[in-house]
């Protein structure tokens, strides 16, 4: 059999933010095309995974949440490890969380280096009662050189491109 054996490419993806962001809600949304508005979180290790085509490649991303509180410090630990790229989001609702998202790039860098990472601006069909100027997120944007998806979970906006940006850029560097 002169076939050669197909080796996987699997991408551990690591989703950060403050609580209530749409986190878990991202990765129900992407790995089985729901979205409930009273998802419950399993409190410990979880992931759900896709497969999908990047550059004629089967790629699996396998997508970790993570507890999010600090008060599940020594769990998320756990999550960080391995981690290959990363989903830093926020919600427009919640300014808390975009004043927080430098503080998780932070944290992701402290516990796996530089991998490839986006930053997610969530709930954008909630744009009439937006808490945070689109130039705020720009500017932060701008000097992080990171790039920005401005998503809605719920009517399912933009979130396939999110996950392809990652895979594309974690091949682009193997
Ligand atoms: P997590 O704590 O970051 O994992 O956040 P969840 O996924 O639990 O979401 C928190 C709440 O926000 C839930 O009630 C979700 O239904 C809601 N949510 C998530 N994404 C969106 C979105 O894009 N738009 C709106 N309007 N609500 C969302």
């Amino acid at each position: 059999d002169m076939r050669e054996e197909e080796v996987e490419t699997a991408i551990k993806v690591v989703i950060v933010g403050n609580g209530a962001v749409g986190k878990s809600s991202m990765i129900q949304r992407y790995c089985k095309g729901i979205f409930t508005k009273d998802y419950k979180k399993t409190i410990g290790v979880d992931f759900l995974e896709r497969q999908i085509e990047v550059n004629c490649e089967d790629v699996r991303l396998m997508l970790w949440d993570t507890a999010g509180q600090e008060e599940f410090d020594a769990i998320t630990r756990a999550y960080y490890r391995g981690a290959q790229a990363c989903v830093i989001a926020f919600s427009i609702v919640d300014r808390d969380s975009f004043e927080a998202i430098q503080d998780w790039k932070r944290k992701v860098e402290d516990e796996v280096g530089q991998i490839p990472t986006v930053f997610v601006q969530n709930k954008m069909d909630l744009a009439d009662e937006t808490l945070v100027a689109q130039k705020e997120v720009d500017d932060l944007v701008a000097n992080s050189r990171l790039k920005l998806f401005k998503t809605s979970v719920k009517n399912n906006v933009c979130v396939d491109d999110v996950f392809k940006y990652l895979a594309e850029k974690y091949l682009e560097q193997l």
